[in-house]
């Protein structure tokens, strides 16, 4: 392996801004990688090779002419391929969407383009970012770079697995109930979901618009806080956008814990944790009561209840999303003739696959006259007091510490009842419901798969996961190992 594409996203902005190595230097490092590991890990499903090498150059002659660079200049990027790139396919997983070429670049593509970012690739997902381990995915299932077996997680698995095998520095995903957290901890890199309203969702095909939320990724808290830089902030085209300042992350990342405020909530250590990941778990939250931290046991009662509304909530918004996917104004239309309510419907049997279908028809009883009050209606009740339960506890923490999921990554086809895949986000789902903003931090193995511990904090403190994530790394380095593949 090349030794540039072990490099960190924040070294090689460095390197290309002061010309130690030339950004199509490190555009070609990732492609070569991209092209010995893709058939082990099958990460990404477009490669745009002459679009990345054409950015890299444009960057070398920005140098060569004297121009000071951007803070992400020349760092090769891969995204979730639901975030709509102008000119290149963006099919969100989905057959439904395999021929779609966007004519605009989301907010985030554009925010990255503009610090200098070399967009690579698009990654694989879930399809419609449904599902833990991209196993849902309408064109192939990713593989996990530390045991090919083993999925990487989903929605945002190829995003994940790019990192963790060093075919790109850093990714963007974007994380609904736990797609950015759940496939970071099972790949033993760094994975953020920012407060819902910090970063613009404009070009990011929705899924559940109250809930989806783009973050990165990255193998240090340094890089995923130079992505936040770029991409947070608001954006008159996304109403949902808080108009909140956004500060410099990275300069959290050097900070110290000590006195920090740490709750750790018990019920996240029921829900089926298993015995293993809560031991690595933790050894890790001593970490950081050695580091200077107060730790103390707290409750969020709520917690149980969030898988059961969430899965009211999602599938009804994502009934109400996917009905612009009707045959007629882009994405697969059926070959065959049988009137307009027929060509819709023909055309979406064609495109879904199995479980965007149910989580369709969920949604859509879900909101029907006569169950809205009882389903839709009673679990945005519900999501009111899991939120209730954060702003309560975060009266008296700084930030909270849990698991990021019950187990490592599983296998390939062992979770084939729906339900069982459903639990892989019992930790995560939670924060997504209050809208706070958390990262996972890989923080160890369990018989050589990687293990995350999560920490959330208030909305709008993002710093505080810089603070604690920069904080316990620089103790442990458990951030530095490769998978072998
Ligand atoms: N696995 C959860 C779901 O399928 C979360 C997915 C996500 O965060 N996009 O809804």
């Amino acid at each position: 392996m090349s030794d540039l594409t072990q490099l960190s996203a924040r070294e090689i902005a460095r390197k290309v801004a002061t010309g130690e190595v030339s950004a199509r230097e490190v555009t070609e490092a990732s492609l070569a990688r991209i092209e010995a590991v893709e058939p082990k890990v099958k990460a990404l499903l477009t490669v745009m090779h002459e679009e990345a090498l054409a950015s890299a150059d444009a960057l070398d002659k920005r140098r060569s002419a004297g121009e000071t660079l951007p803070p992400l200049a020349g760092v090769p990027i891969a995204l979730k391929d639901n975030m709509c790139t102008r000119g290149t396919r963006t099919t969100a997983g989905s057959k439904i969407l395999a021929n779609f070429v966007p004519p605009y670049d989301a907010t985030v593509v554009k925010r990255l383009r503009d610090a200098g970012a070399v967009i690579i690739a698009k990654a694989n997902l879930d399809e419609f970012a449904m599902g833990s381990s991209t196993e849902n995915s309408g064109f192939f299932t990713s593989c996990n770079p530390w045991d090919t077996e083993r999925v990487p997680g989903g929605s945002s698995g190829g995003s994940a697995a790019a990192v963790s095998a060093c075919e790109v520095p850093i990714a963007l995903g974007s994380d609904t109930g736990g797609s950015i957290r759940q496939p970071a901890g099972f790949c033993g890199v760094l994975g953020l979901k920012p407060t819902y309203g910090r970063v613009s969702r404009y070009g990011l095909i929705a899924y559940a618009s109250s809930l989806d939320q783009i973050g990165p990724f990255g193998r240090t808290a340094e890089d995923c806080a130079l992505q936040l830089n770029a991409i947070a902030g608001h954006d008159p085209l996304d109403s949902t956008s808080a108009d909140v300042p956004v500060p410099d992350y990275l300069a959290s990342c050097n900070r110290d814990i000590k006195g920090l405020r740490v709750g750790v909530p018990k019920e996240f250590f029921g829900q089926g944790v298993s015995e293993e990941v809560a031991s690595v778990v933790r050894t890790a939250i001593d970490k950081l009561t050695e580091l200077g931290a107060i730790v103390v046991e707290c409750s969020l009662p709520y917690t149980e209840y969030a898988l059961a509304a969430y899965y009211i909530i999602a599938p009804a918004e994502c009934s109400s999303n996917l009905a612009r996917f009707d045959g007629v104004k882009y994405g697969h239309r059926t070959k065959e003739l049988a009137g307009h309510i027929g060509l819709t419907e023909k055309s979406r049997d064609e495109g879904f696959g199995a479980e965007v279908k149910q989580r369709i028809m969920i949604g859509t009883y879900a909101l029907s006259a006569g169950y809205y009050d009882a389903y839709y209606k009673r679990a945005q009740q519900v999501r009111t007091l899991i939120r209730q339960d954060y702003e309560q506890a975060f009266q008296k923490f700084d930030v909270l510490v849990t698991p990021v999921t019950p187990t490592p990554a599983f296998k390939a086809g062992e979770k084939a009842d729906p339900f069982a895949m459903k639990l892989a986000d019992v930790c995560t789902l939670p924060i997504n419901m209050a809208g706070v903003p958390a990262i996972s931090v890989p923080c160890g193995f369990v018989e050589g798969l990687p293990v995350g511990v999560q920490i959330i904090a208030p909305h709008f403190q993002e710093e505080r996961l810089f603070q604690t994530a920069g904080a316990y790394l620089r103790a442990t380095e458990w951030n530095k190992q490769f998978p072998s593949v």
